[in-house]
């Protein structure tokens, strides 16, 4: 089909974006140098999605590119010559020089990474490539698959130019996840990963030759770093359909290569199935948690791992090298999650004593998943309430009581705060009443 590729840009982009395109464009045909568009945004420009962000490559040196913008329109550049990258800060000052007004200037970082067509070599499968400066044909080459390795170009009256020479688009429209080449998944079996979430996120399908790849990259997923595995399991658990891309990883067999204690049964489907409205229900939950982008895939990963044992955590956690945050979230999911039936009748003070030892984020997904309503009432209750109960008397009131400072001190605090989160007392008069019996 022929598409008015010019014309589907202008729709798929916001108009600031859409502006900052052409402002790139008009620079680059001054230098007459071709400026592409690329990757995943082609794409998603294609499949009709809002893009908000895009990757661009110049075919030439990137610091006389980022050179003239830095010179025209003020911000900040950062350039590292040897990779043949560049990123390009916008401050209020490049609104002001571009007329746009200041109003408009968001209140995250906007930047640009600008970078040079390149071409990768792999010295070992694996292993991170050697890289060197190339036309935007031998970049679109490099890719994953190829509905990621279309470029659309901008510079002068190329603007709107396809450039496929991989197929991208008509694999697009048939749906269908292909490698560029056959060695492509022993050079990076991370794409294996990337395969399976783009065939969940968009209901495509891997293709048959490159299905029948996997089998011999398998063995070198055991070679990819902690690091790089951990980040294709984070983009994974990031997305809503993140619970058939595991089942399908189950089903192709590759969750074991990674470690043998990773599994996805049923139990760890339900668990997850409904992380969309989880996270919905997150943003209005009232226990006003962190809700930064990282804690958004950290929920993913304890809704899919608590039913491990603490052994088997311990054993993952020397794969994958977990942080110690996310580490103390996960065994306090799992020792939360083994003994669930336990807060069935529990008391508010002996909820706190147990609860309090646990972050907030693994107390969280443990509330998402009880299955009982008593226990998942016990859990909100801590969440929105218990939690911030506190005695009305402090330490100061104690020391000017007399008490010498000591273990007591706690211990004679966390009994009256059980005792108003048991409804033993209900007002200071009874507290303090109550703290004379107590010395
Ligand atoms: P997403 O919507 O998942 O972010 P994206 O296509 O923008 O999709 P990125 O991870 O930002 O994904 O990568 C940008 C581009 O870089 C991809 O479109 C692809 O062309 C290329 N790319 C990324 N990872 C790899 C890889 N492991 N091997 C080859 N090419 C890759």
């Amino acid at each position: 089909m022929e598409r008015d590729h010019s014309a589907m840009l202008e729709t798929s982009l916001d108009g600031l974006h859409l502006e900052l395109l052409h402002l790139f464009a008009y620079q680059a045909a001054g230098l007459q140098m071709p400026l592409y568009l690329v990757g995943g945004v082609v794409r998603d420009i294609f499949l009709g999605r809002a893009v908000n962000d895009f990757d661009l490559v110049v075919e030439g040196g990137i610091a006389s590119f980022a050179e003239s913008i830095l010179k025209k329109y003020g911000g900040k550049i950062l350039v590292h010559s040897r990779f043949g990258t560049a990123k390009w800060i916008l401050n209020e000052s490049t609104f002001k020089r571009l007329d746009f007004p200041v109003s408009r200037f968001p209140d995250f970082e906007l930047s640009f990474d600008l970078v040079s067509a390149r071409s990768e070599t792999y010295s070992q499968p694996g292993a991170l490539p050697t890289v060197e400066r190339s036309t935007i044909d031998d970049d679109l080459r490099r890719r994953d698959f190829t509905i990621n390795a279309m470029a659309l170009r901008l510079d002068g009256n190329h603007y709107g130019e396809l450039i496929d020479p991989l197929g991208g688009e008509a694999d697009l429209e048939r749906g269908t996840i292909r490698v560029i080449h056959p060695k492509s998944f022993i050079d990076d079996p991370t794409r294996i990963y990337r395969a399976v979430r783009y065939e969940g996120r968009y209901g495509f399908q891997i293709e048959d030759d490159t299905l029948a790849l996997i089998p011999d990259a398998r063995s070198i997923i055991a070679e990819l770093s902690a690091e790089r595995i951990r980040h294709e399991l984070d983009l994974i658990l990031a997305e809503p359909n993140a619970a058939s891309m595991l089942a399908r990883l189950t089903e192709l067999d590759l969750l074991k290569p990674i470690h043998p204690v990773l599994f996805f049964d049923e139990s760890a489907n339900s668990r997850l199935a409904n992380i969309g409205s989880f996270r919905a229900l997150r943003r209005i939950s009232p226990w006003n948690l962190d809700r930064g982008e990282g804690n958004k895939r950290v929920l993913g990963w304890l809704l899919w791992l608590m039913s491990l044992s603490h052994n088997d955590i311990g054993s993952l956690n020397l794969r994958l090298q977990f942080t110690s945050d996310f580490l103390a979230s996960l065994f306090a999911t799992s020792t939360m999650f083994s003994t669930l039936s336990s807060f069935a009748d529990i008391t508010p003070s002996q909820c706190v004593e147990r609860l309090s030892l646990y972050p907030l984020n693994a107390v969280e997904a443990v509330y998402f998943i009880a299955p009982d309503e008593k226990i998942k009432d016990v859990f909100f209750k801590y969440l929105a309430e218990w939690r911030h109960v506190k005695p009305h008397i402090t330490g100061d009131d104690l020391r000017e009581r007399g008490l010498e400072p000591g273990p007591r001190y706690a211990e004679i605090l966390r009994r009256l705060r059980a005792a108003w989160l048991d409804g033993e007392i209900k007002s200071t008069e009874q507290e303090s009443k109550l703290l004379d019996k107590l010395l």
